[in-house]
């Protein structure tokens, strides 16, 4: 007997191995098994089986090899995960050897070592017993009636932070678990989560397990197998938790649903939220997705009437956090802090609660120019400016991790003066201890996060009151729940606003609500954003918590432009490491690709040097196609890809199905 399996290569084929005699089970499509592969031993899935005798419809010369190990039946590929797999490699063109790995943990069948890792304690403050809001009642009801239907539906959950969306989340899973089926909650970034993690154990207790890419081969393991034997029934994990044997699946929930995180910008880049509809479909399970901001994607189909939608419009507590838009036009501000800001910190330390204050860069300084000709040092391998970091002083690409020291002369002129230009969280937490030199400060950003935990340490620190203001980058804008912070201070509102990005103005939106979001919690906080263009329509929507006026503005855009959610977008980037290759291939593909789809359903854009146009050494281009293509599209596309390839191996080509940005 011979079984054909797929493997972890980037070869669309599977290749035949034998049955071993000396084994009691019986081979079975989707069960993993390690086989030989060259000189190395490789995991696969079996997705054919020749009872008959194999060699027939081989030739005689070829010397097939035998099956070394079968995985045990809790790495088994079900049916529902099985049909996922074969999805997600005709939708995202990658071969299904290279997509089944998602399925199982990088170790199958490590040991876990030692006991299991107690998270971070954090003081949990809900302890009062609640009556549901009516949105809240609706909310579940949809998802029970639809349970009980036993049909797939989705529900989208639009709500401000703290309007009441996780209490809706863990009373679904209850209710799920109730009927005897499991349920998945995906967060963006299980990491920043500590909180939502520790509030999901206890109100669920011991059939929770969480999963991300923090945890020990062993740990995952073990969840692994314990999710699949049914005695871990909820699993709360990051993006790849949605491929988690969980059992009999009944409902997927996804937080904050519009994170750019739930897209793996690595091959196979698939978009965790496509996939769980997906895998809830098959499942006929409820999916809830939440956000404050819904992708517009998720609120277009609401719109249509392809989701159910509840909107939680108001916080429990009662408070909508108030914003305030300095212009920050003038020149008063050299060190980023308007008297206003500085003012309304004064009066929030003096009551004895805390600040936020965000500010979207890390380092002290953006670049170091040279004061006579203002060349900016850059990256030998990135066209990209070096940032400044004082401790340890290093100029640093963001990119690639190249470091160096500060240049003695202008390579350009022989000037012999450089000038740290821009700003950064490191020079904002020293500007604001010159202010106030007394105040305790914490700083959250990447460079003070490195440390396994430290993550967690800091926001513990900051929840505990053992310091007054929180500075830092994206990271203090998510999910966190301080009661103490009164004041929340954007640095500077209109950053990013103009990224030549499509989703430029949804990102800032997300961002300005999000970081808001982060006062108001127990009385009426205060919001500031510092903003050079304060008439801006985003900050403006921001401001005045108007999500609904924003997205109709988005959504006209888009529609217009043929951008998602209009269409579909697919972003080829070519690179090599010779300039004159890139750009010609671009155009070989673009050209293909001009000729090979029609232009009624279909545009074609570029080729363009990309946003980055050279990182790591390799000059990038980028082609973008606005259109949905068929998977019989998609295989020629692939096609063409390979045609290219075979005539210059140095070309890479990624395809970037619904990419979640364009850089
Ligand atoms: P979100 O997930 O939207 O940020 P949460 O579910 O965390 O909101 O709710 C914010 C706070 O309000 C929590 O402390 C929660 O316990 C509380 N809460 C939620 N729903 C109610 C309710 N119906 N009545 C009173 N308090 C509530
Ligand atoms: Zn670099």
């Amino acid at each position: 007997m011979t079984v054909d399996v797929v493997l972890s290569v980037p070869l669309d084929r599977t290749f035949t191995y034998i049955w071993p005699v000396d084994r009691s089970e019986t081979p079975e499509i989707g069960m993993l098994v390690r086989v030989p592969f060259g000189r190395r031993k490789m995991i696969g899935m079996i997705v054919g089986i020749d009872k008959h005798d194999g060699e027939s419809k081989l030739s005689p010369d070829i010397v097939l090899k035998t099956v070394q190990d079968i995985l045990p039946p809790e790495y088994h590929i079900d049916k529902q995960r099985l049909e996922l797999a074969r999805w997600m490699a005709d939708y995202y063109v990658a071969p299904l050897g290279t997509v089944v790995p998602l399925m199982y943990p990088p170790a199958p069948g490590t040991k876990a070592r030692g006991k299991r890792r107690v998270d971070a304690e954090f003081p949990l403050h809900d302890n009062q017993t609640i009556n549901l809001t009516d949105e809240q009642v609706r909310a579940l009801a949809f998802v029970e009636q639809r349970q009980s239907d036993q049909a797939y539906a989705t529900l989208l959950l639009h709500g401000i932070t703290g309007s009441g969306k996780t209490e809706v989340y863990l009373r679904a899973i209850e209710k799920t678990l109730a009927r005897g089926k499991g349920a998945l909650l995906l967060l963006p970034e299980i990491a920043l989560t500590p909180q939502t993690e520790a509030r999901v154990k206890k109100h669920l207790g011991e059939d929770v397990a969480t999963l991300h890419s923090g945890l020990s081969a062993g740990e995952r393991s073990r969840v692994h197998e314990a999710a699949a034997r049914g005695e871990i029934r909820v699993i709360v994990g990051s993006r790849s938790a949605v491929f988690a044997p969980v059992r009999d699946l009944g409902l997927v929930v996804i937080d904050e649903e519009h994170e750019s995180s739930f897209k793996q910008d690595d091959r196979p880049r698939y978009h965790a939220r496509h996939v769980a509809l997906m895998r809830a479909r098959t499942a006929k399970a409820v999916v809830i997705l939440g956000s404050a901001t819904p992708d517009m994607e998720s609120w277009h189909n609401a719109q249509k009437g392809l989701y159910e939608l509840v909107q939680l419009s108001s916080r429990p507590s009662g408070h909508l956090p108030n914003v305030e838009i300095e212009d920050m036009r003038g020149d008063y501000a050299a060190d980023g802090f308007s008297p206003r800001l500085l003012e309304a910190m004064e009066t929030t330390l003096d009551a004895g609660r805390q600040v936020i204050l965000y500010y979207n860069r890390r380092g002290y300084a953006r670049v170091m120019q040279c004061s006579a000709c203002g060349e900016a040092v850059s990256c030998p391998h990135c066209d990209i400016g070096l940032t400044v970091h004082l401790r340890p002083r290093r100029l640093l690409c963001h990119y690639c991790g190249f470091s160096r020291d500060n240049p003695r002369d202008c390579p350009d002129c022989g000037h012999p003066e450089f000038l740290p230009s821009g700003s950064g969280t490191e020079k904002i937490e020293i500007g604001l201890q010159a202010h106030f030199p007394d105040l305790k400060i914490l700083r959250l950003d990447r460079d003070t996060t490195g440390r396994r935990g430290s993550h967690a340490d800091i926001l513990a620190e900051f929840s505990q009151g053992k310091a007054q203001v929180l500075i830092g980058t994206q990271m203090v804008a998510k999910g966190h729940h301080f009661p103490d912070v009164q004041l929340v201070g954007v640095l500077a509102a209109d950053d990013g606003l103009h990224l030549p990005d499509y989703r430029a103005q949804e990102r800032v939106m997300q961002l300005l609500t999000q970081v808001a979001g982060r006062t108001g919690r127990v009385d009426p906080g205060l919001v500031i954003f510092q903003t050079w263009q304060p008439e801006h329509p985003v900050i403006q929507a921001a401001a005045g918590h108007d999500y609904q006026g924003f997205s109709a503005l988005e959504l006209e855009m888009r529609s217009r432009l043929n951008y998602p959610p209009e269409r579909r977008l697919l972003r080829l980037g070519v690179s090599a490491r010779v300039l004159g290759e890139v750009s010609d291939a671009a155009q070989v593909l673009t050209d293909l690709l001009r000729s090979g789809l029609d232009a009624a359903n279909f545009e074609v854009l570029g080729p363009a040097p990309a946003v980055f146009p050279r990182l790591r050494n390799r000059y990038r281009f980028q082609i973008l196609v606005k259109g949905n293509l068929s998977v019989n599209q998609k295989a020629w596309l692939a096609d063409c890809i390979a045609v290219m390839k075979d005539k210059n191996r140095n070309i890479d080509v990624i395809p970037d199905f619904d990419p979640a940005g364009i850089y």
